[in-house]
């Protein structure tokens, strides 16, 4: 098998076992740092896919049928293991994706919170349980596995997000197919080997890398029950009226354009330090980013940018090996050459920059997808700098009048992921965790991420389909309810009856 490896050349995982790549088509997977190609991701044909599906079909019924409790244990094995590798995942996830290394430690870790919520699986699926609801008879229902799932998701969180899918997935007693971003498909590679170890029968999880011919493959094969997405909006909408025209359960998580809305009382350092860390984290390449700061009044805005400016244009820049970064690379020059488009974008349209990152060298990297922070004033909402994702370091700020304006703004945006608010106005943020048209909200709180036991998904064009990840809703998607109504004494004899009953008579 290893003979027809590539020497850069990943391969998939397929029942098992590492499987070399026969479709003969490959992306080039980048080193951030240097702009160079580092490996090759073997690019799925259908034909490898359905291999992948039919392991994960033929799993299914051992799997499903193995007690919760059983099942479990195999996810408390893996915490650990986790637990153990967790500098190794966050430098694979570093090494492609280019963030620093404590950002990547902290993502492994809340993948790892996830794998803890997976653990409590036999608590999770109880039933309920209605003694007597007729003279003799009971009903019970019961949490059901869906049967195989596949997970295809972005490059932002190559340890983080795949946690989101398959740990909950799997302890429900599903199987999976993993397609990750094929710009960095290692770290989910090595997932599925921790999984193995920890005792995971083979086939249960799967791992293809690909393209859309993968998804397409995912999305349309009869075997594949549900569908979890995380990615851009405009795929996750073909991938939700794909999978759904497809008879699948989908589940979408898409773009964003997260407000912070800072108002005159709040405390501004506290803003300041919340705008930087959300917005310039990661390069700005989360879902969860800060990319608008809405600023009410005029003399919040000029505060606001006197303390940000300095801050902004300090921001240490450097590849993930140098632990002193404040702020990696972007993950391939084409996204740098996006995020740099939007840039000019912004000028053109009459934004104003007040620190511009486009010059920004990394002495040591100078082909690295490099970009130093860039901060707007006077973004206007007609401009396309303010509709649209850029998922890069640049953060605008739009001047509002008054909270109402404020408002508005953050429930008219097409996209409705996340937002915060910066007060001490006890009222007002009442008012904008009741009123905002958002899926996850901070009060006084950059980046809401819910923790593993609450469930993380978006409002609006952020999200295609009814449940989120992880948490409750997470195992309601991965599950379907069955309830039964049973009848046990045999002295009891109805004979035929032909019409409806009322509940109780029997
Ligand atoms: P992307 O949509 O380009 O890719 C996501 C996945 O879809 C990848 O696995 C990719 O191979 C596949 N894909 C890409 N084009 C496809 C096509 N035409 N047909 C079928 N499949 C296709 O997203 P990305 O650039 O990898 O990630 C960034 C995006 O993900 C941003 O929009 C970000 O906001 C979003 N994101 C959202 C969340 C959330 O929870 N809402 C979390 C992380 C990232």
């Amino acid at each position: 098998m290893t003979s027809k490896l590539h020497p850069f050349a990943l391969h998939h995982f397929i029942d098992g076992n590492k499987v070399a790549s026969e479709s003969g088509r490959f992306g080039d997977i980048f080193d951030p740092a240097t702009g160079g190609v580092s490996k090759r991701a073997p690019l799925a044909s259908a034909d490898e896919v359905r291999k992948a599906i039919t392991a994960a079909d033929a799993a299914l019924s051992d799997w499903s049928r193995t007690p919760p409790a059983q099942r479990a244990q195999v996810l408390f094995a893996y915490r650990d293991l986790i637990r153990r590798h967790v500098e190794e995942l966050a430098e694979i996830v570093s090494s492609e994706h280019g963030k620093t290394l404590v950002d990547a430690k902290g993502s492994v870790t809340r993948g790892l919170e996830v794998v803890e919520f997976a653990c409590g699986i036999p608590q999770l699926l109880k039933g309920e349980y209605s003694a007597a609801v007729a003279n003799g008879v009971d009903t019970y229902s019961v949490r059901q596995p869906v049967g195989v799932c596949a997970g295809i998701t972005p490059f932002n969180f190559p340890a983080m997000v795949p946690m989101w899918m398959f740990p909950v997935a799997i302890a429900c007693g599903n199987t999976f197919v993993l397609k990750p971003s094929e710009k960095v498909p290692s770290c989910s590679l090595r997932l599925a080997e921790l999984m193995q170890q920890a005792g995971l029968p083979d086939g249960v999880l799967n791992v293809v890398i690909g393209d859309k011919e993968a998804v397409d493959t995912l999305l349309t094969d009869p075997r594949v029950a549900a569908v979890s997405f995380v990615g851009s909006t405009a795929v996750g909408e073909y991938i939700y009226a794909t999978g759904c025209a497809h008879g699948k359960r989908v589940q979408a998580l898409c773009g964003a354009k997260n407000h912070m809305v800072v108002m005159p009382d709040a405390d501004l350092d506290q803003a300041v330090d919340a705008a930087m860390g959300s917005a310039y984290g990661s390069a700005g390449e989360r879902c969860m980013a800060i990319s608008v700061l809405v600023a009410v009044g005029d003399d919040t805005a000029d505060q606001l940018i006197e303390r940000l400016a300095p801050r902004v244009k300090q921001l240490k820049i450097g590849p993930y090996t140098d632990t002193s970064a404040e702020m990696g690379p972007l993950v391939t020059p084409q996204h740098l050459d996006k995020v740099r488009a939007y840039i000019d974008l912004g000028v053109e349209e009459g934004a104003v920059p007040v620190v511009d990152g486009r010059d920004t060298v990394v002495a040591g990297h100078e082909s690295g997808a490099f970009l130093g922070g860039c901060l707007f004033d006077h973004v206007k909402p007609a401009m396309r700098i303010y509709q649209e994702e850029i998922f890069g370091p640049v953060l605008g700020i739009v001047r509002a009048d008054n909270y109402e304006q404020a408002l508005r703004l953050v429930n008219e945006h097409e996209y409705g992921n996340g937002a915060a608010i910066f007060t001490r106005d006890g009222d007002c943020a009442r008012d904008f965790t009741t009123s905002a048209k958002i899926g996850m909200i901070g009060v006084n709180v950059p980046i809401p991420v819910p923790v593993a036991y609450h469930s993380f998904g978006g409002w609006k064009r952020s999200l295609f389909g009814d449940q989120y990840m992880h948490g409750p809703e997470g195992v309601r998607f991965y599950t379907r309810l069955k309830t039964v109504t049973a009848r046990w004494p045999s002295g009891i004899k109805d004979g035929a009856v032909f019409h409806f009953k009322a509940g109780g008579e029997h």
